[in-house]
């Protein structure tokens, strides 16, 4: 097996993204922006039938455009037309390279969907298209390096907090590996998803290889996991939802298809009194406040070694009053808002309740108009205390006693979950040592605890977060094709 660096350097570097101090490229961003956006509606290869809803700006609570929501007709005439992709894999992957030239080209668009439908900032959208033009470009030169038999028609059901990049990522891997695909986007996110689908189309991927169904879980999702012709399922989301499509598929599949689910996460950070504060104090913010806190690799609780923490609370709280919220479409902006109406009014009675007990340390003020949760530090004795994964730009902080490290780790570890974790220290051995004793995905040492990269950060968790293998890894694709001593080929 080769590093997956190796893998991709052979190909390509990772995507170099846009330059926001550059005018050309702002111009262009800015005459998307004004460019009025399409209705959209399920993309199949036989009749798109359903019900038209608004998709609401999470910035405004205005309608950005109107979408058809599949009805089950409509999923059930896609699952019906769908087939693998017979392509031999150097064509496969030379149209999902295609691909990412056209998302490049196309990233005036994508910004400007992306921030009015997905509430992201232009910095998430930067993060977004280059981590899509990232996975492009790495399963393609996985598949062509392995050149994977086709399991046969995936589901790929994806977030609404990465609705390009990881809506992408799983679509690009099932295809590499020459399978067909029907793409279920967020409810919430699917506008972004249809340029991504035109797009694909656009380059050559056959349009009943590509299906997208956009709607509601209960119905499409709900369909997808329960019909005999999936051959396996790629799903980023709940923990929740991951469980309620396992019991579909086990029902109903082959017992042998595969569940690739990326979950929750109740990620910690440990800052020990040998660490930089200034750094520290930067990366905790960036850790939970960025995308307003709705990533699952997100910092949920710092702890933080109790002799230092009386300065860095007053750091973070410093920090916190430097940030701004607002409409994410400018650079100025730090914190845009939250998802919708439902994720506003459950954060904001989480944290009202946390303010009814006295444990808030820390609060912004939050824009009047549209969903927005000003980040808050809460206090809290330890991790034990989350009941659950909190989706927004919520910061809980615990302090520990050195002598009580591995109470620390302890707990963490019994929370269920193991997605990131995050260490500020500058004892040599106490990386080895937190390595050691946490059981997570992606453990991050003096920097932030998000934006794993494609090809050398291969991103997942263990437990309640997800089933591996790891998304931008080397071990992905071969979830999605035939073990090699189960294919045909020798
Ligand atoms: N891959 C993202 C990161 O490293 C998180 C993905 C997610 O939130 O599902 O921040």
């Amino acid at each position: 097996l080769k590093l997956p660096s190796e893998v991709f350097a052979e190909s390509r570097e990772n995507s170099m993204g846009f330059d926001l101090t550059d005018e050309g490229t702002l111009a262009r961003i800015d005459a998307a922006r004004n460019v009025a956006i399409p209705d959209a509606g399920p993309l199949v290869a036989g009749e798109a039938t359903g019900q038209a809803v608004a998709v609401i700006n999470p910035s405004t609570g205005e309608e950005v455009a109107k979408v058809t929501e599949a009805d089950e007709a409509c999923v059930a005439a896609a699952i019906d037309a769908a087939r693998p992709w017979a392509a031999p894999v150097a064509e496969r992957a030379a149209v999902l390279r295609r691909v990412a030239e056209l998302y490049e080209e196309n990233f005036g668009p994508f910004f400007a969907v992306l921030a009015k439908e997905a509430g992201k900032s232009q910095l998430d959208a930067v993060g977004e298209l280059r981590e899509a033009v990232d996975f492009l470009h790495y399963y393609s030169a996985q598949a062509e390096e392995s050149d994977p038999t086709a399991r046969g028609i995936f589901a790929a059901i994806s977030p609404w907090n990465f609705p390009l990049a990881i809506f992408t990522g799983q679509i690009s891997a099932a295809l590499a590996a020459g399978n067909g695909v029907i793409a279920k986007p967020a409810e919430q996110t699917p506008l972004v998803a249809a340029i991504a689908v035109r797009l694909m189309h656009e380059a050559g991927v056959p349009r009943d290889v590509l299906q997208l169904l956009p709607g509601q879980g209960e119905t499409v999702g709900a369909a997808l996991s329960s019909n005999p012709k999936i051959a396996g399922i790629a799903f980023t989301g709940s923990t929740e939802t991951a469980k309620m499509i396992r019991r579909a598929m086990a029902d109903n599949l082959d017992p042998t298809a595969p569940l690739i689910a990326e979950t929750g996460g109740l990620n910690a950070m440990i800052v020990d009194s040998t660490a930089l504060p200034e750094q520290a104090t930067r990366d905790i913010i960036a850790s939970a406040f960025q995308s307003a806190g709705q990533r699952c690799s997100a910092l949920r609780c710092l702890y933080v070694q109790e002799d230092v923490a009386e300065n860095l609370i007053s750091m973070i709280k410093g920090a916190m009053d430097e940030l701004s919220l607002g409409d994410p479409w400018y650079l100025s902006t730090d914190v845009g808002p939250v998802i919708d109406g439902e994720a506003q009014e459950d954060i904001a009675a989480y944290i009202a309740n946390a303010e009814k007990e006295g444990r808030v340390l820390h609060k912004l003020d939050a824009p009047s108009k549209g969903h927005f949760i000003a980040p808050t530090l809460v206090k809290i004795s330890g991790i034990e205390a989350l009941e659950r994964e909190v989706f927004g730009p919520v910061l809980h902080i615990a302090t520990y006693r050195a002598e009580d490290i591995e109470k620390v780790f302890d707990a963490i570890n019994a929370t269920g979950y193991g997605l990131t974790a995050g260490l500020h220290s500058r004892i040599d051995n106490r990386v080895q040592e937190v390595s050691d004793a946490l059981h997570v995905g992606n453990l991050y040492v003096n920097r932030n605890q998000i934006g794993a990269v494609v090809g050398s950060q291969p991103f997942g968790g263990e437990g309640l977060s997800g089933t591996g293998p790891k998304a931008g890894g080397p071990l992905y694709l071969t979830r999605f094709a035939m073990a090699p001593e189960a294919s045909s080929k020798n």
